[in-house]
């Protein structure tokens, strides 16, 4: 059932062959399903001359072929959706609907790119002589590198691909060693929906070894990287001292701001019902809880109603809502958080602590009345956790959810609409979702500000990150 793992370079399929591999685990059961074939430095040349080789002719394709093309993905995603889901499940745990989910929602990924390069336009300028033309061409950047993480395996690579090809460069991606299949699949996608050869490539293996070469190289233009913000900040170093440009799309730890006159039991139910979605490894989870006094008890309450009714069990049986964490280490890194927040004297309200079994489970877990500067409130949980703490006013609230480095989403609930403006113009994110969860659609710009990166996938801004600007004086 689970595939065959290879490199993907130059339009070829490339399995083991002799080359260093390593095990793939259902998180479930943390058992084996599969092989990851390491890429060399041989494998990252080849990717890097099919790159370069195919982006001589890529860069000057119309943009109704680079648009055929990505519709015709779109179409091959709605018949594949649930056998790609079913694998993206097996590998990295999240409920089978989930994994479905995030495949199929990337047909409307593909078809957002496919109209929207088509208004990739460039513009005149009014000369100040009359017998001189001004032109602003954009261009595509190049040979571009994704990295790509392992908690939408599927969808945060696609993301970066069709913005890419869409744009007219070429393309060499990396996914996480932890999710190969769904990575490959994106590549099967696009290779028999006709792409030509070189233009996407598939390398696996040792994340840093790839990631150096790469970014070194002076094939490459352009690097986009979803992840950890030390790795981003790693990353980013790297192409800047290469003159690279780059896209960071890095973690978060979004507050979230429910006033006294919001609906308050309709609040609890979206939230909760978003917060344990792919066990909380989102990095635009709701994770902050900030909540007015007068309705902070009800609010606590209903919301770890909620969590603790979740059947958390493996993804690929129907009834569970939430599946395990990702790799063991997260289970750690929960329970390090859980132990902090003891000493400091907050309250367990409901989980806590991991589950029994041989996979990666955790107790959806609610935290409340943590101090400010506990590890929860400060550090990035990324897993099934949520914590609560309460505030009197709005500017308070403002002032404290705008503490940390991180910039990426945030959400309030409130009825006032001089609350709901002074809220999403005061956060400092680069999203804000008010009285819904209304982030990362196809047509919406998605990224972060301060350490949660740079630049946005999606949106009309979705090719801006891939393309240069040319100005041409020209005359005649
Ligand atoms: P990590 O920092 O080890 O790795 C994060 C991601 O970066 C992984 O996908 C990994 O494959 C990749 N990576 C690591 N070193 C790399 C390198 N040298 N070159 C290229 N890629 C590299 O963290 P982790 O334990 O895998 O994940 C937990 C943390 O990662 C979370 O705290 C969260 O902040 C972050 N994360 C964020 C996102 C996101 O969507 N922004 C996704 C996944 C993980």
């Amino acid at each position: 059932m689970y595939p065959q793992l290879s490199l993907y370079i130059d339009g070829q399929m490339l399995r083991g062959e002799g080359r260093r591999e390593q095990d793939v685990l259902n998180p479930a059961n943390n058992q084996v399903i599969g092989q990851l074939p390491h890429a060399t430095q041989a494998d990252l040349d080849m990717a890097l001359a099919a790159a370069q080789r195919a982006f001589a002719s890529w860069r000057s394709s119309t943009a109704m072929q680079r648009a055929q093309v990505l519709k015709a993905v779109a179409g091959l995603i709605r018949e594949r959706a649930p056998q790609i889901g079913r694998n993206l499940t097996l590998e990295q745990g999240k409920p089978l609907a989930e994994g479905v989910g995030e495949v199929a929602v990337c047909a409307e990924h593909a078809e957002w790119h496919a109209e929207e390069c088509r208004r990739i336009y460039g513009r005149l300028i009014p000369p100040r002589d009359a017998s001189v033309q001004q032109t602003v061409l954009r261009e595509p950047i190049g040979v571009c590198v994704a990295f790509s993480p392992w908690n939408f395996p599927f969808s945060q690579a696609f993301r970066k691909v069709v913005a890419a090809i869409g744009a007219g460069c070429t393309v060499i991606l990396k996914g996480s060693s932890d999710t190969p299949a769904s990575v490959l699949a994106i590549a099967q996608l696009f290779h028999d929906a006709g792409l030509p050869p070189g233009v996407l490539n598939v390398v696996s293996g040792d994340s840093g070894m790839i990631s150096d070469y790469l970014i070194r190289s002076p094939i490459v233009r352009k690097i986009s990287f979803t992840g950890s913000t030390p790795v981003g900040q790693q990353l980013a170093a790297l192409a800047g001292a290469n003159m690279k440009r780059s896209t960071m799309e890095l973690g978060g730890h979004a507050p979230v701001i429910v006033c006294d006159d919001a609906d308050i039991d309709r609040a609890a139910d979206v939230l909760s019902g978003f917060k344990f979605r792919n066990a909380g490894q989102v990095c635009i989870s709701p994770t902050r809880f900030y909540v007015q006094d007068g309705v902070y008890d009800r609010f606590v309450e209903r919301f770890a109603q909620r969590a603790q009714a979740l059947a958390v069990g493996d993804g690929l049986v129907e009834t569970n809502r939430m599946g395990p964490l990702a790799q063991p280490r997260r289970v750690a890194a929960m329970e390090g958080f859980v132990e902090d927040a003891r000493q400091r004297g907050a309250k367990i309200v409901t989980g806590g602590h991991r589950l029994q079994g041989d996979g990666n489970f955790f107790a959806p877990t609610v935290l409340a009345d943590l101090p400010d500067d506990s590890r929860f409130m400060t550090e990035e949980p990324f897993g099934p956790m949520a914590g609560m703490v309460r505030f009197k006013t709005v500017e308070e609230v403002l002032s404290r959810a705008n503490s940390l480095p991180f910039g990426l989403a945030s959400y309030a609930f409130t009825t006032s609409l001089k609350n709901a403006h002074q809220i999403s113009r005061g956060l400092e994110a680069g999203m804000v979702s008010i009285n819904h969860i209304g982030l990362a659609l196809a047509e919406t710009p998605f990224g972060g500000i301060k350490e949660s990166g740079y630049g946005s996938e999606g949106g009309s801004e979705t090719f801006d990150g891939y393309l240069t600007t040319k100005f041409v004086s020209q005359l005649n």
